[in-house]
């Protein structure tokens, strides 16, 4: 651009030049008895003329070149801006990512008594727990069965007003008294009328702890388990909606699919489970690495059963977790 306005400069160097000799040569052809002096004039005339177009060019080409300077500068300026514009955005969206290290450990709703049922368990013990099953209604509950190393073991959460009550119960080799008095106990907990927590559908699961009478001969209604998992997934994708630009966002329904891109959405198809840790993290922001601790894991069904049944919204989610920071 530059190099352009150069030349127009010199074009209208040239120009001016002719247009200033043009009468002169006309002049001398018609002419003869021109003198001297007259001659030394013209050409000081055209000389001068010479240095006014070049100064007026060198004048044009200089404010020609300062606005375009400017205009460049200006062009400069703006995309750099958009530019930091687009990177200071991009930094704020890593920031609203949540990560791992951001997570605070696992915290139970309430605080809580352990009892350990084993065969050094004092009957009395075993009435006392009785007694609490009486007046509770509802209870989490986890198995656990190993193969490999033939460890079973139940926890069950008796969840009352004020403080919970968990009880491990170790699974007898034998059939015993004691054994008989933990049968009775699990009688009571698993009455028709009481609502027992899960997560998943254990039921097949309980075939491995027919030393038991009440599942050797199947005496639990099964309406009486109840599978939070299932529950949690239908709770959540009614809260926890996709955002507006999702790709998943449907009429009328809420499904998890392919074309989500929603960050606190993490299962991408419909018949995907949730696990426990899973519910725990995107729930309460919560680290729940947890595979060994088989009591926190009935506090977390507890605790999510605890938002589902009182139907909390994705603002009172909001609220506790901001309270609780
Ligand atoms: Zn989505």
């Amino acid at each position: 651009m530059i190099h352009n306005s150069s030349i127009y400069s010199y074009l209208l160097l040239i120009l001016s030049s002719i247009l200033n000799i043009y009468p002169s040569v006309c002049y001398n052809e018609t002419s003869t008895s021109i003198n001297k002096d007259s001659t030394v004039r013209k050409w000081n005339i055209i000389t001068w003329d010479f240095l006014v177009s070049m100064l007026l060019g060198i004048i044009i080409s200089t404010v020609v070149n300062h606005y375009q300077f400017e205009l460049i500068k200006a062009t400069i300026q703006s995309s750099t801006e958009a530019i930091l514009n687009m990177y200071s955005k991009h930094n704020e969206k890593q920031n609203v990512r949540k990560i791992m290290k951001d997570l605070k450990n696992f915290i139970p709703l309430k605080s809580f008594k352990t009892y350990h049922i084993d065969s050094d368990t004092s009957m009395e013990t075993i009435d006392i727990l009785i007694d609490e099953a009486k007046q509770t209604q509802r209870f989490s509950f986890i198995t656990h069965d190993n193969k490999v190393s033939e460890k079973k073991f139940f926890i069950i959460e008796f969840i009352q007003p004020s403080a919970s009550v968990i009880v491990i119960i170790d699974r007898f080799q034998e059939s015993n008294v004691l054994c008989n008095k933990t049968d009775n106990l699990l009688l009571v907990i698993f009455n028709e009328s009481n609502c027992v927590q899960t997560w998943g559908d254990i039921f097949h699961g309980l075939f491995g702890f027919q030393i038991y009478d009440i599942f050797l001969y199947e005496r639990i209604d099964r309406k009486t388990l109840l599978n939070m998992e299932d529950n949690f997934k239908e709770w959540y994708n009614k809260n926890f909606s996709h955002n507006e630009n999702c790709g998943q966002l449907l009429d009328f329904i809420d499904i998890d699919g392919p074309l989500c891109s929603c960050s606190h959405r993490p299962y991408k198809f419909p018949e995907d489970k949730w696990s426990l840790s899973m519910a725990i993290m995107y729930t309460f922001h919560e680290n729940f690495e947890l595979s060994h601790d088989y009591i926190q894991q009935c506090l977390a069904i507890t605790k999510l059963s605890h938002v589902i049944e009182n139907e909390w919204t994705r603002e009172q989610i909001h609220c506790f977790n901001e309270h609780l920071k």
